[in-house]
């Protein structure tokens, strides 16, 4: 996870460490070694140069150019930055104990129907009963992948065979929810390869339908700006709670998880690190940003 922006940061400060005395020409030096770090790990250039005039503005005080371990406040700026960047993130789900709705929606492929079994299984941990809605007509093996995974982590999957209508199978969940024994339900809803029209009126006719309580965007990280494109496009149709970022994994470069609170200006929820039900955690700034500073 993030190795390549990491190398990069780690890169300007070794630059900066390894001059004997620091200058404003060197610190400059630094700073543009840590930009060239950030434009390669994939973060929009927005981003990047809010981010660079911020440091900068720290960087060059008072504070850092007179301190006897200018790299090292130079490090704390870094961190600093970055935590502010990805924050804050409320991390209460807002749910009713007597019955509860969070909709997932996401392009094909981002991981969304692995997501709402690691989310079902979140929230069992503490103390809620999901049940899952397999309400994603468009794919048919993602109704049998929900299956599957609800039988894993032990929680109702509601299926309609061969319906049509994704409004309906969710409308008809939420009414057996009760019986089925459970409080929150997770609604798996269509993705499609690109973002377009239909699927969004489709989502947006869903919300507007169930009003569920939270909704979540599942993105790939490893798609990188598309992923923040994406995260934006979305939230334009249907204001969205929260960004469920996932292959974090794999993600080397970390554009996205650095770019889609500053673009999007909604916060990064959940983490998927991995293919397993339980390899979903908490967003946390200040750990993400512990990381890519190793
Ligand atoms: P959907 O089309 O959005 O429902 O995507 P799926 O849930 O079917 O996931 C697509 C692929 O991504 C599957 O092979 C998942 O196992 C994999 N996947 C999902 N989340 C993660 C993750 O956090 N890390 C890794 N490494 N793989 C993931």
């Amino acid at each position: 996870m993030f190795e390549k922006l990491q190398a990069g940061l780690y890169e300007a400060i070794r630059t900066l460490a390894g001059q004997g005395k620091l200058t404003e020409s060197n610190m400059r030096e630094g700073l543009r070694l840590v930009q060239q770090a950030l434009l390669e790990a994939d973060v929009s250039l927005p981003v990047v140069k809010a981010f660079i005039e911020k440091v900068s503005q720290e960087a060059l005080g008072e504070r850092v150019m007179r301190s006897l371990r200018p790299t090292q406040q130079l490090l704390t700026i870094v961190y600093e930055q970055l935590v502010a960047l990805m924050g804050p993130v409320d991390h209460d789900l807002h749910l009713k104990p007597s019955g509860s709705t969070i909709m997932l929606c996401g392009l094909q492929g981002s991981g969304k129907t692995t997501t709402a079994a690691k989310l079902g299984r979140y929230l069992q941990q503490r103390g809620y009963k999901p049940m899952l809605v397999a309400a994603d007509l468009q794919r048919p093996a993602a109704i049998e992948q929900l299956q599957i995974l609800g039988e894993k982590i032990g929680a109702p999957v509601y299926v309609e065979k061969g319906a049509t209508d994704p409004l309906v199978v969710c409308r008809n969940a939420l009414r057996q929810m009760p019986a089925l024994g459970a409080n929150v339900a997770i609604l798996d809803t269509a993705g499609r390869l690109h973002v377009d029209q239909a699927l969004m009126n489709q989502l947006a006719a869903i919300d507007r339908l169930i009003q569920p309580d939270q909704v979540y965007l599942v993105v790939d990280a490893m798609t990188g700006q598309d992923a923040v494109n994406s995260a934006r496009a979305f939230h334009e149709a249907l204001t969205l709670n929260g960004v469920i970022l996932t292959k974090l994994d794999g993600d080397a470069r970390g554009g996205a998880a650095l770019s889609v609170k500053y673009v999007t200006g909604v916060p990064i929820k959940f983490i998927g690190t991995g293919e397993g039900t339980d390899a979903l955690e908490e967003f946390h700034p200040e750990r993400i940003a512990s990381r890519i500073l190793g």
